[in-house]
């Protein structure tokens, strides 16, 4: 891993503050050295020079609501039922794609199978395959009848059920400590259900208070957070009683809740993956969900409740993340940026705050705040050099075409072109 400098840039730091001009220096793995204005950092022997002629530098991405082996399936079955060899290859080449896409961490928010996750970060950490950083998640716990809970009456086979399936503490135990002792660096809970099973709605919450005091309490023993799928009023709260660290989705809020969260908004993150909603409410065609099917299933109402929630909580301070269910059929992978477009329309975010969201919420989320997620001296070597400004478009981070260059680490994983023949890039003589 050689020394970067990159000079000639506009830096979009992640903390907020508004973009300069200047010079980066990347030394090892870490950003060492900032210039700004005017300035110029004193030239340095075996640096790669990199004149980015006026491109944006930014930190790189975190996707706070990441699923890996979702499989671009328009069932939860069809994500189930991928034989175990091909999902660990559809897995690994996931993790590329986020990569590609500027995106150099990210926070798993489930796996399909047991260990799926747990492997693909360790090939990640081990260099074995490109990928971003990534905390790895377990399968979706859940009880009978609730989202994830896909056997059939006629046959009862855990294995055909996408999460699982666990009544009364003990059960509970004895499924956390497995994902445990695979590894994994969040337990995920679905406390409510999902208007995408018709059994179970947004609105309904299913996991006993025992049960989830069980998961908590097992989980924080080794260190590992707890992440809960929470669409209703009632499994928020209950989340946040408990002490759950992320919550997902978040649509139904009322005043107490909203009390609730900001309360504990220096320690909660929230991710509404607003992708599910909005596709399929307006998209859904293609996928045999009409307008009229998607409103009776409950996407327009709840889309309503959740911008009105997503609202109150930005404006009091709540950290509203990035990401979200990408990996169906309305939703590919490696479309996530446009969450960023959608924290604008539906949260009340300007596109700064929505970039800092990505950024400096995404260090916190990685658990790494103080190093990660910001340009920043001292912090670590994520970037991204983006050809124009994200911030007049958004769109532009949707654009592989526009990340000009993808550094995780202090390494490019993709390397702006440089060479004589060209007069963007230019390598000056030694
Ligand atoms: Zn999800």
């Amino acid at each position: 891993m050689g020394n970067v400098l990159f000079t000639n840039v506009r830096i979009i730091d992640g903390s907020g503050a508004a973009p300069y001009p200047g010079e980066v220096l990347v030394q090892g793995n870490r950003i060492s050295r900032i210039a700004r204005g005017g300035q110029r950092l004193p030239p340095m022997a075996g640096a790669t020079v990199i004149d980015a002629a006026g491109a944006t530098l930014m930190p790189g991405m975190t996707e706070a609501h990441t699923h890996f082996a979702w499989n671009n399936a328009a069932t939860l079955d069809g994500i189930q039922i991928m034989p175990l060899e091909e999902h660990v290859l559809w897995t690994a080449g996931v993790a590329k794609l986020y990569l590609d896409h500027g995106w150099t961490s990210c926070v798993g928010a489930a796996t399909a199978k047991p260990r799926l996750d747990v492997v693909v970060r360790n090939a990640i950490n081990e260099g074995l395959i490109p990928g971003p950083r990534y905390l790895a998640a377990s399968q979706e716990i859940t009880v009978a009848g609730s989202l994830g809970d896909d056997m059939l009456p006629h046959l009862p086979y855990p294995e055909f059920s996408f999460g699982q399936v666990v009544s009364g503490p003990e059960e509970m135990r004895k499924v956390v400590r497995m994902f445990l002792k695979y590894g994994v660096d969040s337990i995920k809970l679905n406390l409510s259900g999902d208007n995408f099973v018709p059994s179970a709605p947004a609105k309904t919450t299913w996991m006993s208070d025992e049960e989830v005091a069980m998961a908590v309490r097992e989980a924080n023993l080794r260190g590992v957070r707890v992440t809960v799928h929470a669409r209703s009023c009632a499994s928020i709260k209950q989340a946040l009683r408990h002490g759950c660290e992320v919550i997902y989705h978040a649509s139904f809020t009322d005043e107490e809740a909203l009390d609730m969260l900001e309360a504990a908004r220096d320690r909660i993150y929230v991710a509404p993956g607003l992708s599910v909603i909005v596709r399929l409410l307006y998209e859904g065609d293609e996928w045999g969900i009409d307008r009229q099917k998607a409103v009776a299933m409950g996407y327009e109402e709840e889309l309503e409740a959740v911008e009105k929630s997503l609202r109150a909580m930005h404006k009091r301070g709540v950290r509203v993340l990035p990401g979200g269910d990408y990996g169906f059929a309305w939703a590919l992978h490696g479309e996530n940026a446009k969450d960023l477009q959608y924290l604008v329309k539906y949260a009340g975010m300007t596109p700064m705050e929505a970039l800092v969201s990505a950024t400096r919420h995404g260090g916190a989320i990685m658990k790494r705040g103080d190093e990660l997620g910001q340009v920043k001296e001292g912090f670590l070597a994520d970037l991204l050099l983006v050809d124009g400004d994200p911030l007049a478009d958004l769109a532009i981070l949707l654009d592989r075409k526009r990340l000009l260059g993808i550094m995780k680490d202090g390494a490019f994983h993709k390397a702006p072109e440089l060479g004589a023949g060209r007069t963007r890039w230019s390598l000056p003589a030694a």
